[in-house]
This record gives structure tokens, sequence and C-alpha cells, in this order.
């Protein structure tokens, strides 16, 4: 049997609860997976222990399923998911695309080209990171909603970080690994992490040799301009709130309103009749305060 020609995916961080930013993330990626008939995974970023906030994640699931966001199969956790970051950083490092770096944050060299760490192959005595030599090559991207975009990481020095100093596989990484295992084709996400998925291609194209398509959607802002977030405070959703938020959701992604909003599904169905990617705007076309506040 042929694997599905859509495999979809929504990948919250559990440092807080889900608001309307992150349920933007959520609604788009699933309504883009089911208007094609495809599946839409569900997997939580927990790598990052230091920064989680107990009980989010299952206040997260929580919200989707009263939202009528229900994914296909169980949810991928990041925690579980190890050996295959530690497989692939030994295949970086065998491949000599990374490097053992000492440096901290504020060491680090602006331009990395000339710098001492980047000849270094084994582990030395004490903390380090694992940093990728950013190769001197223009990397493109062609996205479904933003266009196309180019950037060359050696000129912007961008030597990211894959193995953090702490010990905690870097986001890009395990990003990168987990798309590849779940076998995702399309990722619809906040225009916030365009410049990340850069970075993930580049890994997927050394690790496996292709990598899915893109759809960044705008990013919601409050009125002064700064995004929402859960370090901003943006309202954590409520579960009886479902109606509200998600009209609001679909005018914030310019798609029509339903007429039948009587369940979460009844509007769920109709939104997926009437989706289209083509309707979401580049840049959000009002700030996003008060939009969940009933
Ligand atoms: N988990 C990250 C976040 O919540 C990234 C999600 C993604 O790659 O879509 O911002």
């Amino acid at each position: 049997m042929s694997p599905p020609a859509y495999i979809g995916r929504f990948a919250p961080s559990p440092t807080g609860p889900l608001h309307f930013g992150s349920l933007l993330a959520a609604l788009a990626s699933y309504l883009d997976a089911r208007a094609h008939h495809g599946q839409w995974l569900l997997r939580i970023d927990d790598l990052d222990k230091p920064r989680e906030v107990a009980g989010a994640s299952d206040a997260i699931l929580r919200v989707l399923d009263a939202y009528g966001l229900h994914w296909d199969g169980p949810v991928t956790y990041q925690h579980q998911q190890q050996q295959h970051y530690d497989h692939a950083l030994q295949q970086l490092l065998d491949q000599g695309h990374v490097y053992y770096c000492t440096c901290s944050r504020q060491d680090f060299p602006a331009n990395p080209q000339q710098h001492a760490c980047r000849q270094r192959r084994q582990p030395p005595a004490g903390a380090w990171s694992l940093r990728i030599k950013a190769p001197d090559e223009t990397l493109l991207l062609d996205d479904a909603i933003q266009g196309r975009h180019s950037t060359n990481l050696a000129t912007c020095h961008d030597d990211f970080v894959v193995y953090r100093k702490d010990g905690i596989t870097a986001y890009q990484l395990a990003t990168a690994v987990d798309e590849s295992l779940a076998g995702i084709t399309h990722v619809v996400r906040g225009s916030d992490l365009l410049d990340s998925t850069f970075r993930q291609q580049l890994l997927m194209r050394w690790l496996y040799g292709h990598s899915p398509l893109y759809a960044h959607i705008p990013v919601a802002t409050h009125a002064d301009g700064q995004k929402l977030s859960k370090q901003s405070f943006a309202t954590a959703l409520e579960p009886a709130d479902w109606k509200l938020c998600l009209l609001a959701a679909l005018r914030f992604l310019g798609q029509p309103q339903p007429a039948d909003a009587g369940t979460p599904r009844t509007l769920l169905d109709e939104a997926c009749q009437h989706w289209s990617l083509a309707r979401i705007p580049r840049r959000p076309a009002l700030p996003a305060n008060d939009f969940c506040k009933p």
C-alpha cells in the first residue's frame, strides 16, 4: 500500500497553555490536512525540560479535544525519541557537518569561519555543544503562503546549535528528525519559524535527502506589534470558548465564517469544505488582541 499523500502535524511546546497564536497553527494545519484527506499528527515538543510548565501538555490536549481538533494515532512525545536524535547526531558527525564547540553563547565569534572549534571532531574535556558548519550556499524555500525566500547560512554566520551544552537536543535537530520519522509531507505553522525552516530543511537534506512542503501562516500580534506568546502572557484558551475562538481564528486566517457553528464538528466540517490557503494573508490584517475574550 502506498503511504498517504498528505501527513500534516501540530507540534506545540508544553511551555504554557494553548493561546490564540498556537490555536491558529493548530487550526490551519488541521484544516489543510483534512481538506487534503490527509492525516493530522500531534507531537509534543517537550525536550526543553527547564522551560516545561507542569500540566501544560495535558491542558493543550484537553483544549484541542474540546475544540474538535482530533488528531490521528498516538501523541508523539519528543522526550521518548532520544535514541533517534542520538543516531542523527552521530550521522552528522560522521558526515563532518557538525563540530564540538566549547564556546558560551557570548564567546561565540561573530564570524565563525576561522573559529578554532570548527576543526574539532572529538569531544573535548568539559562542557560542549554541537554546531553545524554553515555551508556557503543559497538555500531556497518556496512557501505556499509566504512565497519564495532564500538565505545563505554561512553569510549569516549561522553555525546553529544541534545539541546544547546543557545536554538537550536542540529544537532544529529534533524537529528535522521527527518530521522525517513520522513521514510528514506538509508543515503548516507560524511565520516566526520561517528562519528555522532553512535550518531544518538543511538537516533533513543531509540526513534523509528530502523534506516536507511548508506553509507559514501570519503570526498573531498584540496591538503594539509584539508576537502573542506564552511569555507575553497571551490569554489561555478555555475549552468552553471553542466557538468564539475557532470563528475568530478562521477570520484571522481569511476564511469564511461557517453558517452552522452548532458543534465544533459542524463548524470544522464546513470550514474544511471552504478551506483555501490562497485566502490566508501573508501578514496579519488586524492585531489579535482581545479576539478570544468572551
Ligand atoms: N514546538 C515549537 C513551538 O511550539 C515549534 C513548532 C513547530 O515546529 O511547528 O513553537
